[in-house]
């Protein structure tokens, strides 16, 4: 591949450069051609990583102060925006995401390096009153070994939210990315070795989950786990980790509505609604899998709705359209297996022209079906959207709030109270009012209830998580 500038076989251990014992193969989505080999990393390698980290804080990295920290952490920035064309198209070939979309990954790594760059030295503790002769003040420490379990749908920005806030807090991270998205998180690593960050900072061992992903969520050399993917195995993680008793982060999935009342200005709507459920062809942990209408205007958003469906353009990633194929074999199965629980005259939108090789659903909106239908709360993972009506505010907030989830919920109403009593009514971790999403904001604290997590990542809150507080309280009369 023309953009891969290194061989991303090798992994970053201790600074080190290593190829592992055994390969994996690369599959670009859009084609089903094996494209790269990667390492099939073991736990004698995530041994050596945690090793490499545990050494980095003892040393070099663990010496420096904030500040440089931030100023590498910005350099980073610079240089994955001067990369950023190479980045996209290896993410757009590795797993099948349109280049625009990966692009715009790209940048937000950027973003998100620069924002933690710039936060490394604001982190501060507090002196607390106390009794007469003493002085109490409150530090905030990095956790030490990070370990980093990351999907494969958003692997830049993911990165970026949290082995970012991780380093800007002085810890020392493993990270562990997704075996069909390791492409990019290689990348990554050469970039910030090229910035100066210390040997050790930062390890990437690739390879499978129950195997490498396995070995370090059960490491009882890691202080810290912040995991983002699926239910399943984020309830295994923090199993492995209450072994150690050591603190995760779960960013897990979503079943994330938006509520469309009948005062809501729907041409500024309409392209949310239909973006946030076909964006990454739909495997976004917060896409808008449920749009909740209300009964007076179902009829024509279903109909808009439809009407842009017909107009999505699927292909291959680098021909860059509106949708992509979904990552693999095994997720397109998911996904039909999910259609195939509705019958043919519930699709009321549908895109037409997807190319036959590669990983390709067609996008599909769905209606007439009840809140408690599997569809309607299981997510699902890709281009497919759920229209349920509702007749008023009471019955809108009991159906979003009818999952097992609670990741991201959209209000479209021009109504002030409304806004303010949904806004705190909805179960979710983001609340977006007249918007969705807002462009993915870095700044802005990010994660779960319920089945969707717990934890914050992004936004300054990151820095909180990836840090413990010390409290020193000193006598002296
Ligand atoms: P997944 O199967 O849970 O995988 C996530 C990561 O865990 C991958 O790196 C995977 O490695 C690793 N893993 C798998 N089994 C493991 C084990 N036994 N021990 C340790 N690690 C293990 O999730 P996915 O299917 O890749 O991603 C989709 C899910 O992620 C969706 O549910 C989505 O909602 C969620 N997600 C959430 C967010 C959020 O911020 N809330 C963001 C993105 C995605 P391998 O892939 O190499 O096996
Ligand atoms: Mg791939």
């Amino acid at each position: 591949m023309k953009a891969l500038w290194f061989d991303p076989a090798e992994m970053l251990i201790g600074g080190e450069w290593m190829a592992g014992a055994a390969r994996l193969d690369v599959e670009d989505p859009s084609s089903t051609d094996i494209i790269a080999q990667i390492s099939r990393g073991q736990t004698g390698d995530i041994d050596k990583a945690v090793e490499a980290a545990e050494n980095a804080l003892v040393g070099d990295w663990g010496r420096m102060p904030a500040f440089e920290r931030g100023r590498i952490l910005a350099r980073l920035g610079q240089m994955v925006l001067e990369r950023a064309e190479d980045l996209a198209l290896i993410e757009a070939m590795d797993v099948g995401k349109p280049l625009d979309q990966a692009r715009a990954d790209a940048r937000a790594l950027a973003r998100y390096l620069e924002f933690y760059g710039g936060a490394a030295d604001k982190v501060m503790g507090e002196t607390i009153p106390f009794q007469d002769g003493y002085t109490v003040y409150t530090l905030r420490e990095p956790h030490g070994v990070t370990g980093h379990i990351i999907p494969w749908n958003y692997p830049m920005q993911i990165i970026g939210r949290s082995v970012g806030a991780a380093l800007a807090m002085g810890n020392a991270c493993v990270l562990k990315p997704a075996e069909e998205a390791c492409l990019t998180a290689l990348a990554f690593a050469r970039l910030a070795v090229e910035a100066g960050l210390p040997d050790g900072a930062l390890n990437v061992v690739t390879g499978l989950g129950e195997e490498a992903g396995a070995a370090l969520a059960s490491h009882s050399g890691v202080h810290h786990i912040s995991f983002t993917g699926s239910v399943g195995v984020g309830s295994l993680i923090q199993q492995s980790a209450a072994r150690h008793i050591v603190p995760v982060t779960l960013e897990l999935g979503g079943k994330s509505p938006q509520l469309v009342f009948e005062d809501a200005d729907l041409d500024q709507a309409l392209p949310f609604l239909v973006g946030a459920g076909i964006q990454n062809a739909g495997q976004t942990c917060s896409a808008a899998s449920r749009i909740l209408v209300h009964e007076d205007l179902f009829e024509t958003v279903r109909d808009r709705m439809a009407e842009r469906y017909a107009e999505l353009k699927i292909g291959p990633a680098v021909n860059n359209l509106d949708v992509g194929p979904l990552i693999s074999a095994r997720q397109k199965e998911i996904v039909e297996g999910f259609l195939a629980q509705v019958e043919a005259d519930r699709i009321v939108g549908q895109a037409t022209g997807i190319p036959h090789s590669g990983h390709f659903v067609a996008p599909t909106l769905i209606s007439g079906i009840t809140p408690d239908h599997p569809l309607a709360q299981q997510e699902i993972f890709g281009p497919v959207q759920v229209l349920l009506p509702f007749r008023d505010e009471a019955e809108a907030v009991r159906i979003a709030n009818g999952t097992d989830f609670g990741l991201v919920a959209g209000v479209w109403t021009r109504d002030g109270g409304r806004q303010m009593r949904l806004a705190r009514a909805l179960r979710a971790g983001q609340v977006f009012i007249n918007n969705y999403g807002a462009g993915g904001g870095v700044e802005l604290p990010f994660g779960g209830v319920g089945k969707s997590g717990h934890g914050r990542e992004k936004g300054f809150e990151a820095l909180y998580g990836f840090s413990t507080l010390k409290t020193v309280a000193a006598h002296h009369g």
